[in-house]
Formats: C-alpha cells, sequence, structure tokens
C-alpha cells in the first residue's frame, strides 16, 4: 500500500494562527491515523511579505500544540530551492507549454482597464503567447534562455474546455479553463509563483494528499494542468471549509481569535486548542466533545469533514480549556515551559500538587488559576457575613468553624484524605450540614465566594495558615 504522505506549507509571513493549525492539524490526523507522514515545508517564494524569526515561530506553535512535523529538524524550505523551479519552468518552455513574457506593468494595467470598461473579464491578452507560437520551433533545441530584465514566465492554460477537481471534501468541481490566465510560473525576480513551487515540491516530496484552506480551491485546476504537463500523478485534494465568527463574518481577532503563542502565554493548553480546532470542521458522529490528541488521530476521518463553514465560538473554547484544567491537570506539569509563562505574568513557580489541587476549582485559564493562587497567599479581606451560608445562620457557623479548628490543629498527616475526613466528622458529629462547616472554612481561606474546595485550600495553604485565616475568621463573628 502507497505510503500516505501530507505536508503543511505555510508562508513564514507572520504568526501561527488559529485557521492555519486548523489545516496543520487535519494533515496531521490524516497521515496519523493511516500511519503516515506529516511534513512541512516553508513557502517563502514571496519575499516581500518574509519575517525573519516567523518559521522559527510556526514551529514552535506546532511543537507546543504537538503536531510535530516528521521533518521538523529539516523542513524543505523553497528559497533554497531556485534552480529546480527554474528547471522545471526551463522544461515546461522547451515542451512549448509555457513563454517567455515581456509585457510590462503598465501594458498589462492599462489592457486590464480596458476590459473593465467593456465588461469583459479581466484576463491577458496572450500577446506574447502568440509570439511564441511563431519562434517555437528555434526554442526547442538546448538552448540556454536569455531572458529580458523584468520578464516572466507564463504557462499556457488550455482555451477551452473544463477542468474537474474531485474534492475529497466537495466532491467534483468544474472549472471553465477558458476563464483561467495564462499564469505566471517564474517571477520578474527570478523568484517561482506559488502555483510552479507547490507542484514541483508536493511531486518531489511525493506527497499524496493536500489538505487547505478553501482560498485555494480556485488555484487547484491550474496545479492540475502543471501536473499534466510534467506527466506527474497529482496527490489528492480535499480544500477545508472556512471558519467564521458567531456572526457569520470572517473570523477575525474581534472574535477572540489569535495566534497559537497567545493562546499559550494565556493560559490555554495545548490539548484544549487541539481540540477545538479539530471540531471546527470535523465531525465525531457522536455526542462526546473531549478528544485528547491520540484520541483524535484514532477518530479522524476526512469523510467526517464538514462543507460548510466552521463557526468561531470562543465560549466553546473556554469551557472546554476549564473542562480540560480540571480534568487533566494531573497530568500536566509544571514543566519549565509552564514556570517560564508564569513567571512572565509575575506569579511564582507552582508546585506540581498545587497546581493539581488548585486546577481543579473550575478556572478558565492556567493564568487564572496562577492569578488565584497568587492571590490566596495574600491575607483575604471580606465582610463576615460572607461566611454564613445562605441556609445556615449566625450559631451553626460559628460552632462548625470553631469545632473545624480543634480537629485541624490536632491533625498531623496534613493530607487531601485526612481533611475531607475532619470536616465531614465535623459536620456528622455535631448534627450540622455542609453548609455549616464547608462553606465558612472555605470563604475563611479564600475570602471569596468562588473558589475551589476547602480541602484542596487547606492543602495549598498548609497547617499553620489555614489555622491563623480560621481564627480571624471566628474574631470576625464575634
Ligand atoms: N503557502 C500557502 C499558505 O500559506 C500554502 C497553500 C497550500 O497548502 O498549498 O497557505
Amino acid at each position: 500500500m502507497e505510503k500516505i504522505k501530507t505536508r503543511f506549507a505555510p508562508s513564514p509571513t507572520g504568526e501561527l494562527h488559529i485557521g492555519a493549525a486548523r489545516t496543520a492539524l487535519f494533515n496531521y490526523l490524516f497521515a496519523k491515523n493511516q500511519a503516515g507522514e506529516f511534513l512541512l515545508r516553508i513557502e517563502d517564494t514571496d519575499r516581500e511579505r518574509f519575517i525573519v524569526g516567523a518559521t522559527e515561530r510556526i514551529i514552535e506553535s506546532l511543537s507546543w500544540l504537538g503536531i510535530v512535523p516528521d521533518n521538523v529538524d529539516e523542513p524543505m524550505v523553497q528559497s533554497t530551492r531556485l534552480e529546480k523551479y527554474r528547471a522545471a519552468a526551463e522544461t515546461l518552455i522547451k515542451n512549448g507549454d509555457a513563454y517567455v513574457c515581456t509585457c510590462s506593468k503598465e501594458e498589462l494595467g492599462a489592457e486590464r482597464q480596458n476590459q473593465i470598461a467593456k465588461n469583459l473579464p479581466p484576463k491577458y491578452s496572450g500577446k506574447c503567447r502568440e509570439k511564441s507560437q511563431i519562434t517555437r520551433g528555434k526554442s526547442q533545441t538546448n538552448q540556454k534562455f536569455e531572458i529580458p530584465n523584468g520578464a516572466v514566465f507564463r504557462m499556457k492554460m488550455p482555451e477551452s474546455g473544463k477542468i474537474v477537481v474531485e474534492d475529497l471534501i466537495r466532491g467534483q468541481v468544474e472549472f471553465d479553463a477558458g476563464l483561467l490566465d495564462d499564469q505566471i510560473i517564474i517571477k520578474s525576480d527570478g523568484f517561482p509563483t506559488y502555483h510552479l513551487a507547490s507542484v514541483v515540491d508536493d511531486h518531489e516530496m511525493e506527497i499524496t494528499h493536500v489538505l487547505r484552506a478553501e482560498e485555494w480551491l480556485s488555484s487547484t485546476p491550474k496545479h492540475l494542468i502543471l501536473y499534466k504537463m510534467f506527466g506527474w500523478t497529482p496527490p489528492k485534494f480535499g480544500h477545508l471549509s472556512m471558519i467564521l465568527g458567531p456572526d457569520q463574518a470572517k473570523l477575525s481577532k474581534r472574535h477572540g481569535a489569535t495566534s497559537v503563542l497567545e493562546y499559550r502565554d494565556e493560559g490555554y493548553l495545548p490539548a484544549a486548542i487541539d481540540n477545538f480546532i479539530a471540531l471546527l470542521g470535523w465531525n465525531p458522529k457522536t455526542e462526546r466533545e473531549i478528544f485528547t490528541l491520540p484520541e483524535l488521530v484514532r477518530e479522524f476521518k476526512i469523510e467526517n469533514v464538514n462543507k460548510s463553514a466552521a463557526v468561531f465560538d470562543i465560549e466553546k473554547l473556554n469551557w472546554m480549556n476549564a473542562d480540560y484544567i480540571k480534568n487533566q491537570i494531573s497530568k500536566i506539569k509544571m514543566t519549565d515551559e509552564n514556570s517560564k509563562i508564569l513567571e512572565k505574568w509575575g506569579y511564582k513557580k507552582l508546585s506540581n500538587d498545587e497546581l493539581e489541587l488548585i486546577g481543579r476549582g473550575g478556572f478558565r485559564t492556567l493564568r487564572d488559576v496562577a492569578h488565584f493562587l497568587d492571590d490566596l497567599y495574600e491575607e483575604p479581606e471580606y465582610n463576615a457575613e460572607l461566611l454564613i451560608f445562605k441556609k445556615s445562620d449566625f450559631g451553626k457557623t460559628k460552632t462548625g468553624l470553631e469545632k473545624s479548628a480543634e480537629k485541624l490543629s490536632a491533625l498531623e498527616n496534613w493530607d487531601e484524605e485526612n481533611l475531607e475526613k475532619i470536616l465531614a466528622e465535623v459536620v456528622s458529629e455535631n448534627n450540622l450540614t455542609n453548609g455549616d462547616v464547608f462553606w465558612p472554612v472555605r470563604v475563611a481561606l479564600s475570602g471569596s465566594e468562588k473558589s475551589p474546595s476547602p480541602v484542596e485550600l487547606l492543602v495549598a495553604l498548609g497547617k499553620e495558615e489555614s489555622l491563623e485565616r480560621i481564627q480571624k475568621a471566628m474574631s470576625k463573628l464575634k
């Protein structure tokens, strides 16, 4: 059986955004689901938009998400391969499938204006193509090309007929060949265009499946023609639908969509981001929504990728992140990376135990956890009334706190299990309810209405500090 190979081919023009991360993830899932390879290619042929350091940031983002390309140490980099594209383009010229175009920008601009004025779809007139037909006999030999300054290479598109893209997600999509311009394949700066470089590289990398954003669908007929000219078998293509905001507008920052590293720095967990972006277009066909990366690899099927646009809902991401923090926190360790992030926010390093206990408190992001924890070490300020649960009263609350303090000060093994047991005993032995005991102890420790459970707080604060706070709470009730 053929080995499945997919690729992610970003242009290093900025940060890895959530939409591009989805493209990478789907290529990764598709390949890994079939024991295939997932490769990285850096498409840096647009020198004007190139940003120094962007490639490194993209790799950092992918690695953080756990979507690591198999060639991460040596990704294919287009700017190092210029002779290859040039040679490929010259082959096309020799075969009569491409030609040198010397039309100036001004000429082309005027032509375009003219067509628009006449209400015609703007299209290159093919002036140089006609010239090349006449001189073709000569150019078939092995001569070197003398390319006039400012000239480009164009491929000859078929003049009529249909080009059919068999899309893995959308089915058959037809294009009218006659409407497509003769595409530029080598630009006047000697760099290839996206079309030529993409085809040459996908062929050389033996890519079997290309999953890319919908915006590239209109490029695919051009690519298919190039494959035909070279006599190569094209990969299979699937175009991923757009991602929109909940208001159906193009996804943007105002919907909370941002770069992967920004989410990292906000304290989102990579597992939550992977899970969330997988559901932007992939339908698991069950009610279940939480899937870890290995589970996604196992379950992913291209047949279950939607044709319709996906909707990005930040509330859902927040919910999912809170869910991961709550349920998976014991698997998250305080890595150096996490610590660095906390440091950047100005928080102290958490121990794994603290992180685990506090993490169960229903926080939205790690940053919120750290923020809470940081506040936790400051003495809480609150009003005495807050100590009394709405179904409790002054007397019961006071007893609850006093009995808890008594038992806690006698406790030697200050661990979760014992603490839980003690508070439960205070309830049962004094004919109280949880609201008379757990609530005031929690408020005494945190000073706030919403916080992790008292047991978690007791562990995080330690015996001495906890007892001191409970004492203070009792004196507030006097
Ligand atoms: N460089 C293109 C991009 O930035 C790649 C498109 C493709 O996957 O063919 O999205």
